[in-house]
């Protein structure tokens, strides 16, 4: 009896996703204190969960022997209010990223390539690769700004069905100004998907922010992404949500899973959205501490990429030692070989004690490194 393997080829060409190290991971694997580890490797908010949510958690008590309002109404009701957008603009997922896997579904087949700007969130290839596509990274300029005519010209070739920018990008922090991401949305063909994904936008100053009422209007296949896992403080609950015109939304709306975003995440995000004071000063804090930490990347001679998020890419010298030494004092950060980029690490903003932290490790490991050279 001949044995096939039943296994579709695509699928072990799928990568896989390279998180953030667990903090009980890295204490059991060092021998340190959970309570003693630093972690600025998610581009968390280090100032914790938005109060209003933690409270809307704290009321699901009890309740989750329940299934999840399948509709997301309440949820859907705040964002809309929050968008300023009709409901049925709105479409909720288990992260972006799960929104992300259900547009590569959807859109992407092996007759069919993906495109971005190269060092773009890896989720974008991950995904195409899942749906059995490809997905091809397009220059950027010497900046690290996302070269447009590149992407313009790839977003044009007939096998392209996906075009993904995220602004600013991970893990670069470049920002895509908001007018040039206007003229892409105007120029791609009609027959293509644009991704816009604002993960970080609420870091943005207000006239960095791309209009999403003239994104929707300039044409109709586009879907902009938002996550509360970053300055909303809910990565954790894992919430993301679409915003599309309301056909796109039909068809996305079936590759989801059923009951994809849980009841805490329901509940605690529509309280987020209304908790300005927590988004302010998360914002507030950002721009400081982003400062403070450049400043003395400058002055201690290191190379690093202007950032318009929570993190901050630098060069580091062998991201994957580097990142080792720090873990052994007790600081997780993101090593980026997996991006093409094996002499940085990207490094998320702390609060000021954790970053004090970080710049006391890496001057440790940086002198050991200087010295052994
Ligand atoms: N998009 C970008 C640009 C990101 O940086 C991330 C997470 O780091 C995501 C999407 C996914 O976010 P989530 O699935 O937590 O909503």
């Amino acid at each position: 009896m001949s044995m096939s393997n039943p296994i579709l080829p695509h699928v072990s060409l799928i990568p896989p996703y390279p998180p953030g190290r667990p903090i009980e991971d890295v204490a059991r694997e060092f021998g340190l204190e959970p309570s003693a580890i630093v972690k600025l490797a998610s581009n968390e908010n280090p100032l914790g969960t938005a109060p209003a949510a933690t409270e809307a958690i704290r009321q699901c008590n009890e309740k989750t022997y329940r299934y999840p309002d399948f509709h997301n109404f309440s949820l859907i009701a705040a964002l809309a209010a929050y968008c300023g957008l009709p409901e049925d603009h709105i479409l909720p997922g288990c992260g972006s990223s799960e929104l992300i896997l259900m547009i590569a579904h959807g859109f992407l087949n092996h007759e069919r390539q993906s495109v971005y700007p190269r060092y773009s969130f890896a989720s974008y290839a991950g995904a195409s690769k899942a749906a059995g596509s490809e997905g091809i990274a397009c220059d950027v300029h010497a900046d690290w700004r996302p070269d447009l005519d590149a992407l313009l010209q790839a977003g044009r070739e007939e096998r392209t069905k996906v075009v993904f920018l995220a602004t600013p990008n991970n893990p670069t922090g470049a920002l895509t100004p908001a007018a040039d991401v206007h003229a892409l949305a105007e120029a791609l063909p009609d027959d293509t998907l644009l991704v816009i994904d604002e993960a970080y936008r609420e870091y943005l100053d207000e006239a960095d922010r791309p209009d999403i009422s003239r994104l929707l209007s300039s044409r109709k296949h586009i879907v902009i992404l938002r996550t509360f896992s970053k300055i909303f403080g809910l990565a954790g609950a894992r919430v993301g949500y679409a915003i599309t015109h309301p056909e796109l939304l039909k068809v996305l709306q079936p590759m989801g899973m059923p009951f994809g975003v849980n009841m805490v995440g329901q509940q605690a995000a529509a309280a987020a959205l209304g908790d300005d004071e927590f988004i302010n000063r998360s914002r507030q804090h950002n721009a400081v501490e982003r400062v403070r930490l450049c400043d003395w990347l400058t002055k201690a001679g290191f190379e690093y990429v202007p950032s318009h998020g929570n993190f901050v890419l630098m060069k580091s010298g062998d991201g994957a030692t580097v990142s080792r030494e720090l873990m052994k004092r007790g600081v997780i950060i993101r090593p980026v070989g997996n991006y093409g980029l094996p002499d940085w690490i990207r490094v998320s903003v702390g609060t000021a004690e954790e970053n004090d932290t970080f710049i006391e490790a890496l001057s440790q490991v940086s002198n050991i490194r200087t010295h052994a050279n």
